[in-house]
């Protein structure tokens, strides 16, 4: 039997915000278990929940970087269940209504996967079960916004899944909605799949997997329920709908609860926060925000003369796009700029192993390299020995190394014209070799002129001089 794989994906992704989504507490991965709460985020009787309105324009700049139609009414909805990590005994989730609908996403096989809805919710707290007798509970992580981005069941393969979540990370990222680190956790993603006899219509009973700690993993994940369900079917066996769990240290997902043990979630609207209206002004507002999309910018670069190689260093993050914009934009030559970047910038980026945002030299210190070499006043290879003499030094000057290094380049023909007087006395037999027919003969003599004023000739005056006076 040939079996069709149907995937959806459901991803949380925490939103940036200085506070949680109900109260003023930090949004912030890493500090002590539990010294990032309060009453309200602790889940203490009698607090009020207010909405954080930074979290609400990330989510509305998400839902427009992605495509998606932002609800003008809104309302938040409870989700009870009981949890450790969950205080209240309910999360603050949206359920009928949610503030987006629709969007989506592009592959490079021109398919597009649906966006079936966007949500904002809380996140739960943490349980631990590996440290101590018990289960322990740290909270600091109870209340951070996040969105949830529900797709259609449109992916079918696990490379479609993969694709789906690079493209995902990226826009968000690029739109400043989220770091999305799934080491951090702040993307995390359940997959569902279903697979179906290829020739009939409809779709296969869908498994829930869940604990995916990277997008390897889902990958790996897809690949083994496809296998394990077709394999199933084929055998004579019927898929139920449960939730499994995704265990990385043995390749393989297991049973987590059944849809007969499935939570009801007793949905009811939130008492304690009004519905929101959003105002077509509100999301125009937003709109004009988001940063330059992925896409757009790749358009552009190519636009500005840009080869594949350079638009994929300048496209690795946001910031890697801002560090050659602005120094396209000091040094005014966006190819001059473009080559730099990712030339020097690019490889001493890459040998102190760290990214674009923290580059020692800020744009306009490279392009005030990048400036000396094409005003002449340095060559190419000055060019580079001072961009690494300011890495190492950044308080000092391009100019001031320049001459420190003594590398500033000979532009003078006077200067020129004399070494290329004094190597052509002393080398009467190559010249003749050269008036005699032999071309290569040029080249020895630009070498040795080369020498004589310590390599800093202006090749282009060095090459006429020889030229003019060979002439004579
Ligand atoms: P629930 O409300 O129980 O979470 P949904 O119908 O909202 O279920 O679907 C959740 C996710 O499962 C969505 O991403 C959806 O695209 C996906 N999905 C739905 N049906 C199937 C199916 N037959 N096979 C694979 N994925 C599916
Ligand atoms: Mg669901
Ligand atoms: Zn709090």
């Amino acid at each position: 039997m040939e079996f069709r794989p149907t995937i959806g994906l459901e991803t949380h992704v925490q939103l940036a915000t200085q506070t949680k989504l109900f109260c003023g507490c930090a949004n912030r991965f890493g500090a002590p278990p539990n010294t990032l709460i309060c009453p309200v985020c602790s889940g203490q009787p009698g607090v009020l929940p207010v909405l954080n309105e930074r979290a609400l324009r990330l989510g509305v700049r998400a839902a427009l970087a992605l495509g998606a139609t932002v609800a003008n009414y809104t309302k938040f909805d409870r989700k009870h269940y009981f949890y450790p990590d969950l205080p209240k005994g309910y999360q603050i989730s949206q359920y009928d209504l949610p503030f987006s609908s629709g969007g989506g996403i592009r592959l490079e096989n021109n398919k597009f996967v649906r966006l079936r809805r966007i949500h904002l919710e809380e996140d739960a707290g943490k349980a631990i079960h590996d440290r101590g007798d018990g289960t322990l509970v740290d909270l600091n992580r109870a209340g951070v916004p996040l969105i949830e981005i529900v797709t259609e069941p449109d992916v079918a393969s696990a490379d479609e899944a993969y694709e789906y979540l690079t493209a995902l990370k990226e826009t968000l990222q690029f739109a400043g909605v989220s770091e999305c680190d799934m080491e951090k956790g702040s993307l995390r993603c359940d997959v569902n799949v279903s697979v179906h006899p290829k020739e009939k219509e409809g779709f296969g009973t869908r498994c829930e997997v869940k604990n995916i700690n990277s997008f390897a993993m889902v990958k790996k994940a897809i690949a083994f329920e496809i296998e394990r369900q077709s394999k199933w079917i084929e055998s004579g066996g019927r898929i139920v709908q449960e939730t499994r769990t995704w265990r990385d240290d043995e390749g393989r997902t297991e049973t987590l609860r059944t849809k007969e043990e499935a939570q009801d979630y007793r949905y009811f609207p939130e008492p304690d926060l009004p519905p929101l209206r959003i105002t077509n002004l509100y999301i125009d507002e937003t709109r004009a925000e988001i940063p330059e999309s992925p896409s757009a910018r790749r358009e552009r670069f190519v636009k500005s003369g840009l080869n594949r190689e350079e638009i994929q260093t300048l496209t690795i993050d946001r910031a890697a796009g801002d560090y050659y914009d602005q120094v396209a934009a000091a040094c005014g030559d966006p190819k001059a700029a473009a080559v730099w970047v990712c030339g020097e910038v690019n490889r001493v980026r890459n040998e102190k192993n760290i990214r674009f945002v923290d580059f020692p030299l800020t744009p306009a210190q490279t392009a005030s390299v990048i400036v000396l070499v094409k005003s002449g006043r340095a060559s190419v290879s000055a060019g580079k020995q001072i961009f690494d003499a300011l890495v190492r030094d950044t308080t000092k000057t391009a100019g001031q190394l320049l001459q420190e290094l003594g590398l500033e380049q000979i532009s003078d023909p006077a200067i020129i014209e004399n070494a290329v007087r004094e190597v052509l006395a002393a080398n009467a037999k190559i010249v003749a070799e050269y008036k005699g027919g032999k071309e290569k003969a040029l080249g020895s003599l630009m070498g040795q002129i080369m020498k004589k004023t310590g390599g800093r000739a202006n090749p282009a005056e060095l090459q006429l001089a020889l030229k003019r006076l060979l002439e004579r």
